[in-house]
């Protein structure tokens, strides 16, 4: 149950008398329903009304506030077809000043500004006729209330039916009603901030005092941001608290299958990938489900680790999926995975929605028989027929393609199967930490041994007969060249057409050494084109971004990006990791035809750097945290004052706070745990509280 002291602001502003039926929908759909909605919509912009010059002081277009006496009414002469406006002429001691109503009932101004009285008047001031005129004023107020208008005022997003006067009043009363909230951050952690109390904060920050209080980094803000992430960090932990108490197989392999493969490796594990099998092994024993994310950077040799896991679940008697984003990546993984498998006498089955019915018809029988122990496809592997005999593992390739519904449905599809899902799209650590607070994470941050960081240029398209001669010396070395073009949108015909053009004129200069692999081809004819390019006679493959995932060929050693500055930076990324995966000296080409000033930045971090991670940082300063994995659709937290890219160290101290937490006071029954209660219900996590009392 939600504490007492919140009730006031979990009210419906309705409450908050002048709030009718109109309004509070206006409301509604500007900030929310209840009084805490409209606490979370914060000012984005001040105006400051302190300034009182003299009038010849006044400057047009500034905000001024002054004091006059109303001095003389000039009506508008009544037989003027345009109707001209009413006009009130004031006194200051330093000269006159002119205010301006169109359209505005006589009687009403005259009620505002009565003659020979002293007014409070703050807007905007502007010249006319050689005098000082301001139209409109935004404030006319007694002289008493000089103080309350000679101020700072904090701007809000309006929307239409309320106007910014209005708003201000409903604020007032709605900070009004904000109470006094138990503390809940650590006494140390305030006073190495200096943070204020909530209420404080929350005061403050409605009323901000200058432009630098409007800043993500500002005293009050980052206080609230703190509140904001440690209630998000607790509810995730929470839930992944309850969720790993999810019964699960207990999956323990004799490790023979595991031995043999390991024994015909033509490489030995780095000591990181031995590091997190020992991880997943550990998780797979348990008798709760795994739910378990392994990041590693582009090249980094996450698949074998997931066929090291899939083969303790095999040795241990259960079936293994592995679901990939695309064909051609799904194929690849078949392929490689049987090379692997066969010597080992597992046969390894493939299922995509390509393979023939009557085909399918037969592995699906052989699936829910469990006489096929392992099987890769694409999401094809999770349709509603799709009974297994008994699913140990099921691993989920480049996760971050799915979308959050798709991801959801293979969970539930799983039931109590062990999930490990695997990404390549360097995802700062930080926001996977708010991402996926709910899974245990998995790094792999070392890449295997004997590998050269890729060399990468930035070159203008009229430089391209040099990139030519470039190509021609890699080739007489026997290696491999991708040339990637851009093709955002498959169905987009003029990329592709560019693609197409490209792939005709390297063809006249290289002979017929050149492929050519798009989205719009069929899978077989694709897969043609990628085996010819990984073990044929094509060097040089013309690709759309259909390879950007995964795929790998590791004798290719340099790879030209056409229009390089469509591309975001960590696409960029994704798309260099094809090469690099051997121990030569490898080249990522940034080939680019207009070059704005945020397309530069992005390709000159990409010859800097080769840290997926750093890159991920950058592309999230460029480009916000809500983009970086696709928006909306990335179930990213939508915060309401944190923001991941100046919030970054508080979301760290928020974890490992709420890590502390958890550890002392799993129930929160202590008198910090109680108050942090109350965090948990102000941010609406009322359902993760619920697993406290299970717990
Ligand atoms: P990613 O993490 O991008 O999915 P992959 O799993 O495709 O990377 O691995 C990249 C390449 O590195 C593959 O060709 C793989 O066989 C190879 N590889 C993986 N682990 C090692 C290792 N320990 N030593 C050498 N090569 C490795
Ligand atoms: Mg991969």
């Amino acid at each position: 149950m939600r504490p007492t002291c919140l009730f006031p602001l979990f009210a419906e502003t309705s409450t908050i008398p002048g709030v009718g039926e109109r309004v509070k929908d206006i409301l509604g759909n500007l900030a929310g329903y209840r009084i805490i909605d409209l606490i979370w919509h914060v000012p984005y912009s001040i105006i400051d009304r302190r300034n009182m010059p003299s009038i010849p002081e006044m400057r047009p277009g500034t905000i001024t506030t002054t004091l006059v006496r109303v001095e003389k009414y000039l009506p508008p002469p009544t037989h003027s077809k345009k109707k001209p406006p009413f006009k009130v002429i004031c006194y200051h001691p330093t000269g006159f000043l002119t205010l301006v109503f169109f359209h505005g009932k006589e009687q009403y101004i005259q009620k505002l500004l009565p003659l020979g009285e002293m007014r409070v008047i703050s807007g905007t001031v502007d010249r006319y006729d050689g005098g000082v005129q301001m139209v409109h004023p935004d404030h006319i107020a007694p002289e008493s209330a000089l103080s309350l208008v000679q101020k700072v005022e904090a701007v809000y997003s309006l929307t239409q039916g309320i106007t910014h006067r209005y708003l201000h009043k409903i604020m007032e009363a709605a900070l009004h009603r904000t109470p006094s909230l138990p503390e809940w951050i650590e006494a140390a952690l305030l006073q190495q901030y200096h943070w204020k109390d909530w209420q404080t904060a929350i005061k403050s920050l409605h009323t901000p005092q200058a432009a630098t209080d409007l800043a993500a980094t500002a005293h009050t803000r980052m206080r609230l941001a703190y509140d904001e992430l440690l209630a998000n960090q607790l509810a995730l932990k929470l839930m992944r608290k309850a969720a790993t108490k999810a019964k699960g197989y207990s999956i323990k392999g004799s490790g023979t299958l595991c031995r043999q493969l390991y024994n015909t490796l033509p490489f030995s594990l780095t000591s990181n990938q031995k590091l997190v099998l020992k991880e997943i092994f550990t998780d797979q024993e348990k008798p709760y489900r795994m739910m378990r994310l392994l990041q590693g950077d582009v090249g980094s040799g996450k698949t074998i680790v997931a066929v090291f896991a899939m083969l303790n679940a095999i040795d241990a008697g259960f079936q293994a999926a592995l679901m990939a984003p695309t064909e051609i990546l799904a194929r690849q993984h078949a392929a490689s995975i049987q090379k692997l498998l066969v010597p080992l006498g597992i046969n390894v089955a493939f299922l995509s929605g390509t393979v023939k019915r009557k085909e399918r018809t037969v592995l699906l029988q052989a699936l829910a028989q469990g006489t096929i122990p392992i099987i890769i496809g694409t999401h094809a592997l999770f349709q509603d027929d799709i009974m297994f005999h008994k699913l140990g593992l099921a691993v989920i390739d480049e996760q971050h393609r799915f979308g959050v519904k798709q991801r959801m449905l293979l969970t539930k599809k799983g039931g109590n199967t062990d999930m490990l899902m695997m990404s390549a799209t360097p995802i700062p650590r930080t926001l996977s930490l708010s991402l996926y607070g709910d899974i245990e994470c998995s790094l792999l941050t070392e890449k295997p041994s004997g590998r050269q960081p890729i060399t990468t240029r930035m070159v203008p398209i009229q430089k391209l007969s040099s990139i030519i001669d470039g190509l021609k010396r890699i080739l007489s070395k026997k290696e491999k060249v991708y040339w990637i073009c851009p093709l955002i949108d498959e169905s987009e015909s003029s990329d592709l057409a560019a693609a197409k053009e490209r792939h005709t004129t390297l063809t006249h200069i290289f002979g017929t050494r050149v492929g050519l692999v798009h989205g719009q081809m069929k899978a077989k004819e694709r897969e043609e084109a990628m085996a010819a390019f990984k073990d044929g006679q094509v060097d040089i493959l013309v690709a759309t971004t259909v390879i950007e995932v995964g795929v790998d060929v590791p004798h290719a050693t340099t790879i030209v990006i056409e229009h390089a500055e469509r591309f975001g930076l960590s696409q960029l990324h994704q798309l260099r990791g094809r090469v690099g995966r051997n121990d030569k000296a490898c080249f990522c080409i940034l080939l680019y035809h207009a070059l704005p000033h945020l397309a530069k930045e992005r390709l000159k971090t990409m010859c800097e750097s080769n840290d997926g991670f750093f890159i991920a940082e950058q592309d999230l300063r460029l480009r916000g945290s809500g983009e970086i994995l696709g928006t909306r659709q990335s179930g990213l937290p939508e915060y309401k004052i944190a923001n991941l890219y100046d919030h970054f160290d508080l979301l760290k101290i928020a974890s490992k706070d709420a890590d502390y937490i958890l550890h002392q006071d799993p129930k929160l029954s202590s008198e910090r745990g109680q108050a942090l209660k109350t965090l948990l219900y102000l941010f609406d996590y009322d359902e993760q509280v619920k697993f406290l009392q299970a717990g």
